[in-house]
């Protein structure tokens, strides 16, 4: 394979042979691309200047930016650079051949525990290396976590991360994925990430995530009160449900630590090895 784009002084348009559309994003597209002298493919993701400067986002992409640009690990889609001309910003992504893992989801309902806990054990792995650089991503859920060419998950999406030593306050994140202490609006810190897992492995195995309610005033409630009920599914093992009560636990303080998600039984027995790259 060819390694990966690396240039001084500073890329342009001119550098990449752009191919299809992958997707669209609220602030823009994203392409497959190749750079021209090294053939190495990536996703270039096109920002216009006058949608950012609308939704007032500039400083939050410059944030996710910086944040992305220095994380390296095998679980993070990486950001190689980035560049920009009179009316658009582009980013240098990895680029993730397998697509959303929500669609994955959707398509197949709900995951085996092999899958989930592969995923899972990823993941752990992903937010220890982030939480050891300070950084809290608080906005895990599966619109923004991507699997490659050999199905192995990428966190995508730092624009919600914090990097940060103090506790944070402000609201931010999706509802359904959200603490009780950022539905409540006080300060939080890296364990907003660990109960996301929990929400995430329920979703993972049950196909909808756990504090589902038809409105978003029935959703805080259902997660302040940690109004938790497990479907009666025949796939779903006694080990998976204590991992997940054992991270959707209302105190922050007394959640599975991500080390201790790794020893976890459940883990240890389903998830594959292989597919989770270790640091
Ligand atoms: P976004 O603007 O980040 O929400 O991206 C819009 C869509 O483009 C996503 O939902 C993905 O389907 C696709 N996409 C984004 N980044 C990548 C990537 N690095 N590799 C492959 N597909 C991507």
């Amino acid at each position: 394979m060819a390694s990966e784009p690396v240039k001084r002084g500073g890329w342009s348009i001119n550098d990449f042979e752009i191919g299809k559309r992958l997707g669209q994003g609220k602030f823009g597209r994203v392409y497959l691309a190749r750079e021209a002298k090294s053939q190495y493919i990536v996703a270039l993701k096109v920002i216009f200047k006058e949608q950012l400067e609308k939704y007032r986002m500039h400083h939050q992409l410059k944030r996710e930016m910086e944040i992305q640009r220095n994380l390296r690990h095998p679980h993070v889609l990486r950001l190689y650079g980035w560049f920009h001309d009179a009316e658009r910003i582009f980013l240098i992504l990895e680029y993730a051949h397998g697509g959303e893992l929500y669609k994955e989801l959707h398509r197949i309902h709900h995951f085996s525990e092999k899958q989930a806990a592969t995923y899972i054990a990823s993941l752990s792995h992903a937010l220890a290396y982030c939480h050891e650089k300070h950084v809290i991503h608080r906005d895990i859920k599966p619109e923004n976590l991507l699997l490659d060419h050999e199905g192995r998950l990428k966190i995508a999406d730092f624009g919600w991360s914090v990097q940060s030593q103090n506790k944070r306050h402000t609201l931010c994140g999706t509802l359904d994925y959200l603490a009780p202490e950022m539905v409540e609006n006080k300060s939080h810190d890296y364990a907003v990430d660990n109960w996301t897992l929990g929400v995430l492995c329920y979703e993972f195995l049950y196909g909808a995530p756990p504090f589902e309610a038809d409105n978003q005033a029935d959703t805080f409630r259902r997660i302040m009160k940690v109004d938790l009920t497990f479907p009666s599914t025949p796939h779903v093992s006694t080990d998976a449900k204590v991992l997940i009560m054992q991270l959707l636990v209302k105190d922050s303080a007394k959640r599975l630590s991500l080390e201790k998600i790794l020893q976890h039984p459940w883990i240890i027995k389903n998830a594959d090895p292989n597919d989770t790259i270790l640091k």
